[in-house]
């Protein structure tokens, strides 16, 4: 298991089993004995045919798995909980959960419920955001906060203010200067008191890739000038006292605490200013930014790994705030984070299976025939053929190499201009790879082709490189005989997965087919913030379906308490403002025509207008097909 590292990232959730299978240990290592859940196991449940007693769903599959989710959140709160009370931190910490990490309706309203017990609550970045934040948060703990961050407009605002009026507990953060016009202004008119936050831009810059958001050129938040405008005009208005959060975030993934503590050291003393000028001030909300060990290796100088842990995190937290309060002798603020990928990546994994796998092997050098081969080449090449056969003979690798790459130029280059054929050419490929494998560089990297779409699953590995672990789940206890890379089922050729975790280029993989055809599945794992809410559909991929599993009473097994398929050809195609029943009503026609014309037997007709129906439109499933000249 150490070739994918999964006690490295994997801990305290996945495992591997005994039977070589990973394991997901839905409460971390909290429980004795501990639960587990064996994936392979719930795949087979997910994808095995209905008469089966499987749930038929096709494959890609994103599993979700809620006991993660309330292990993490549970997990966070004990951290930051234990660091008030070892630090002597006179407030508490309420989180929220900032729901742009992934809007799926069930991971938030798990997180509203999870977090009840604990004031937790929710962010939102925009109306549609707020309004789901709303509607859930009405279910959760009275005191839970709702903070309404991202760019506003007259309506974004007019709802926060009627979240209030619900008795939500609502925080509108101011984020450009010109929101506090229209906030003094449309409160008033809707006799509303609000709660006012602001987002400082901090000098504090985090340079890895996700800190382009920080520093004093960065994109979000008031500068120090429009901070003291906009309490200046709070003052006038006789709101000053509305003014109790300062918010900032200075990036994703903070690599270390020597910059978090840097960062919110800085916000501390913005916090004491604004006590200082009068405002209201209650809460300090340190944004986002707690990162997870995607590659296992603890370290502050990558962007997929972090030098941390949550206590460290919350520790170096609490520790920055009250130095600064303490010297200033202002009260403790109220801790409020917004940690998104650090709460909901464990909980979902992705499941697709390796279809196929090719390598660029060429034909057996004992089929070339090797006399006519040589006797074709022209000088030049003869000649690298020649100093690729001595090289080989003396063991010389370097050498061997650089004659195989001038010969295969020359004999292309013979080929464009027509003075090869093709089955020279396929013929200098054998003779190249026999002569790399005799001198033992003969290291094939395979493609496995993968029924996935990266763009819809994985989107940030195709935008910013960014890594996740993927693993095989099963046969985990046979060494893998194979390198590929991963492929998908895109017409895309960025469409491939070729960089992994620990900087390998390929991937060990095991044989497909082996064990009598059966599938070979892989997971993609820490994936669950982000990567569902960002996937499109390039090549109109519909997305995975979805399984929720929770820990059932014994140790061992599970339950599945929801399971949706992915969307159908019709969902995409609407996605795009197609009408899947004129498409086939169009298609139907032309076949009356054409398969008429043909003289098609009635039932080949049946079976197109059926296979069309499926894809086209799931309703059309069940509807009996009344062949045209039939009578009924
Ligand atoms: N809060 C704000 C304002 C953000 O922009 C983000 C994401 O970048 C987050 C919270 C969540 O950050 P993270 O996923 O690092 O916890």
């Amino acid at each position: 298991s150490d070739l994918y590292r999964v006690d490295g990232w994997g801990a305290p959730y996945f495992t591997v089993n005994s039977s070589g299978d990973i394991s997901v240990l839905p409460h971390g290592t909290d429980t004795l004995p501990h639960q587990e859940i064996d994936l392979l196991k719930v795949v087979k449940k997910a994808s095995d045919p209905i008469n089966a007693g499987g749930l038929g769903l096709q494959l890609p599959l994103v599993v979700r798995f809620p006991d993660v989710l309330k292990n993490r959140l549970e997990s966070l709160q004990s951290a930051f909980d234990y660091a008030v009370q070892s630090e002597g931190y006179e407030a508490h910490y309420q989180g929220v959960y900032p729901v742009k990490c992934n809007q799926d309706r069930f991971v938030v309203e798990d997180i509203v419920k999870f977090g009840s017990g604990f004031r937790f609550g929710l962010e939102a970045g925009s109306k549609p955001e707020l309004l789901l934040a709303m509607s859930s948060l009405c279910k959760g703990s009275s005191e839970g906060l709702l903070v309404c961050n991202g760019f506003k407009d007259a309506e974004y605002i007019s709802l926060a203010l009627v979240a209030r009026k619900l008795q939500l507990n609502t925080v509108i953060v101011l984020e450009q200067e010109e929101e506090v016009d229209l906030v003094i202004d449309i409160s008033h008119r809707m006799a509303v008191r609000p709660v006012i936050g602001l987002r400082a831009k901090l000098r504090t810059k985090h340079s890895g890739h996700f800190g382009s958001t920080s520093g004093e050129k960065g994109k979000f938040g008031l500068t120090t000038t429009q901070i003291l405008r906009v309490v200046r005009k709070l003052e006038e208005s006789g709101m000053l006292d509305c003014l109790q959060l300062l918010h900032f975030h200075i990036g994703s993934q903070i690599p270390s605490t020597a910059l978090l503590a840097d960062g919110v050291g800085e916000a501390a003393q913005v916090y004491s200013e604004l006590v200082r000028l009068g405002a209201g001030m209650k809460f300090i909300d340190i944004g986002g930014g707690l990162g997870i060990d995607y590659d296992g290796t603890k370290s502050s100088d990558s962007d997929v790994s972090v030098g941390y842990g949550l206590q460290d995190y919350a520790s170096t937290v609490v520790q920055a705030v009250r130095f600064v309060c303490d010297r200033k002798n202002v009260k403790h603020p109220v801790i409020c984070s917004e940690s998104g990928r650090a709460i909901v990546s464990h909980h979902s994994v992705l499941i697709f299976e390796a279809v196929s796998s090719t390598t660029t092997r060429s034909q057996e050098l004992s089929s070339v025939g090797l006399q006519s081969f040589v006797e074709k080449l022209n000088d030049d090449a003869r000649a690298d053929y020649r100093n690729l056969s001595a090289a080989a003979i003396r063991g010389e690798y370097d050498t061997c190499m650089l004659y195989a790459d001038q010969l295969k130029q020359r004999c292309v280059e013979q080929f464009k201009d027509g003075n090869l054929d093709i089955e020279q050419l396929a013929a200098v490929d054998a003779v190249c790879d026999f002569v790399s494998k005799a001198i033992g560089a003969f290291d094939p990297v395979r493609t496995y082709h993968v029924n996935l779409s990266v763009f819809t699953s994985i989107p940030d590995f195709w935008a910013i490189d960014q890594l996740f672990p993927i693993v095989p789940i099963h046969k985990l206890d046979e060494r893998p005989s194979a390198r590929g890379i991963l492929s998908d089922l895109t017409c895309d050729s960025d469409g491939k997965i070729d960089k992994f975790i620990g900087g390998e280029s390929s991937l060990p993989l095991h044989e497909l087919g082996s064990g009598n055809g059966a599938p070979y599945y892989l997971g993609m794992f820490l994936g669950g913030a982000y990567e569902e809410a960002l996937g499109g559909l390039h090549n109109l991929f519909g997305g995975p379906s979805v399984l929720r599993v929770s820990q059932s009473d014994s140790p061992h097994s599970f339950a599945v308490t929801y399971a949706v398929p992915g969307p159908s050809c019709a969902d995409v195609l609407r996605a795009m403002q197609h009408e899947p029943e004129l498409m086939f009503e169009t298609l139907k026609h032309r076949a009356e025509e054409f398969m008429h014309k043909e003289e098609e037997k009635e039932e080949d007709k049946e079976v197109a207008f059926a296979s069309l129906a499926s894809s086209l439109n799931q309703s059309f499933h069940n509807m009996p097909y009344l062949a045209p000249h039939s009578s009924c």
